[in-house]
């Protein structure tokens, strides 16, 4: 039997895998012309053709739009300024609701609070780690407006279940795609099945223009409040002739020209690069699922998952040890670390559930969920939602290693390293 390096062993590997860069010549290129024009950005906040930005964002917008076939794409400085975009289109107020995941990046809880909302924190589904639908109905109560879906790790969440509640209760559907672009739901690309989806291409996304974000609707009236939010709406309405001019004030959330080239090139490659990662994610499963106490993600049938994340249960009773101990046992024999130490390729857990940040456990706001004009009383209590703490704390193991640019060596070595463990799983008892 081989020693685990955590032990004293020979590690199966010290060498570093591949840095995840996407960024080549394409996007020099594009750059430069831009940078050539001296036009960095063209947008004003006026009424006038200019309100819409420059020649490079039309352009990526209606790229946008017709790879996701949706009738708008609306460019926006980051995903969060986008999810803000997207409440404030929908009309969201002081005293009203809106349902939320407590396991996603924390903008996605805290978008219903820039516009004096409170978020509501549904539990998460045991399987596929997006939005419960049944949670859900029991969270719904009749201040709910809106119900913002994360696509968690690119997993597609139960959108069927998901609109049909909206549809019975009226309610909005805000579909958080930051790290699922491209994912399908029954053969529908997200973002294009609720109301309105927003994606991210800050630098840690599968594509990336820095920082940025992309709205897509179908809905004209929404579409028309998000550019209005976007670019500084206060005055635009007036001249535009906007009757409603509810949250239609106030924010400068436009992308540059520059963003916008980079993003034009990026779009190009990325049906491959999620081909790849599909690829990769595809190949560990196979053999990491093989150990009885690994469990992978359920997709939905039809559907796509993009693996932003490759997640797994990690099921103690079966291995034998805990989560933790398995997964140091994993870092002593292969490099854990690519960009960072502290944006490890395995972990565990996502973030800690949202609800527990001192923003919800000391209510540190002045308006929101302590508004006057609050009528409900939400909980935020440890407890709420046992099955993201059950998942969070005991059992999801995290993974990164499925990035394109791992060559087959670099997975077989990863995959080495989890069976080296299993096998001696003994010596970790
Ligand atoms: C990255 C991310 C965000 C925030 O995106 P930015 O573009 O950095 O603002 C929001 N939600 C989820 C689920 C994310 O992964």
């Amino acid at each position: 039997m081989a020693i685990l390096a955590i032990k004293g062993g020979t590690p199966i590997r010290t060498k570093l895998f591949p840095a995840y860069n996407n960024i080549g010549k394409e996007e020099k290129r594009a750059v430069m012309k831009v940078l050539d024009s001296g036009n960095l950005s063209q947008f004003l906040g006026a009424w006038h053709k200019d309100f819409y930005g420059g020649p490079t964002i039309q352009k990526f917008e209606k790229d946008w739009a017709k790879i996701f076939l949706s009738k708008y794409a609306i460019t926006v400085n980051s995903n969060t300024s986008g999810l803000f975009t997207a409440i404030g289109a929908c009309g969201i107020k002081p005293g009203d609701e809106v349902i939320v995941s407590p396991y996603s990046m924390s903008a996605s809880a805290v978008a219903p609070i820039i516009y004096g909302a409170v978020p509501v924190f549904a539990d998460v589904d045991y399987d596929n780690f997006g939005l419960n639908p049944e949670s859900i109905e029991k969270s719904i109560t009749p201040r709910t407006r809106a119900i913002l879906v994360v696509h968690i790790f690119g997993n597609p969440a139960r959108m069927d279940e998901i609109m049909a509640i909206a549809k019975k209760h009226n309610l909005y559907v805000i579909e958080d795609c930051a790290q699922a672009p491209m994912a399908t739901y029954k053969r529908k690309y997200v973002g294009t099945i609720g109301d309105i989806g927003i994606f991210s291409l800050n630098y840690h996304k599968h594509i990336h223009t820095g920082e940025g974000g992309v709205i897509v609707t179908n809905n004209d009236n929404l579409a028309e409040r998000c550019y209005l939010i976007r670019n500084h709406g206060e005055n635009i309405v007036e001249p535009k002739g906007v009757k409603d001019a509810i949250n239609t004030y106030g924010y400068n959330f436009r992308m540059t020209e520059i963003e916008a080239a980079i993003g034009i090139e990026q779009l190009k490659k990325l049906p491959n690069l999620i081909e790849e990662r599909l690829k990769n994610a595809v190949y560990l499963s196979k053999e990491i699922a093989k150990l009885p106490y690994f469990i992978p993600p359920v997709v939905e049938q039809e559907s796509k998952h993009v693996y932003y994340q490759q997640a797994f249960k990690f099921k103690k009773d079966i291995a034998g040890i805990d989560r933790n101990t398995f997964i140091n046992a994993v870092k002593a024999e292969i490099p854990s670390a690519i960009l960072r130490e502290d944006t490890p390729l395995i972990g565990a857990g996502y973030v800690k559930p949202l609800y527990l940040q001192p923003l919800y456990q000391k209510r540190a706001l002045h308006c929101s969920f302590n508004c006057e004009k609050y009528k409900g009383h939400v909980d935020y209590s440890k407890g709420i939602c046992p099955i993201v703490e059950k998942l969070h704390f005991e059992e999801l193991i995290t993974l990164e290693y499925m990035r394109p640019g791992m060559s087959k060596v670099d997975l077989n070595d990863v995959i080495a390293a989890f069976y080296k463990v299993a096998q001696n799983i003994n010596e970790l008892k």
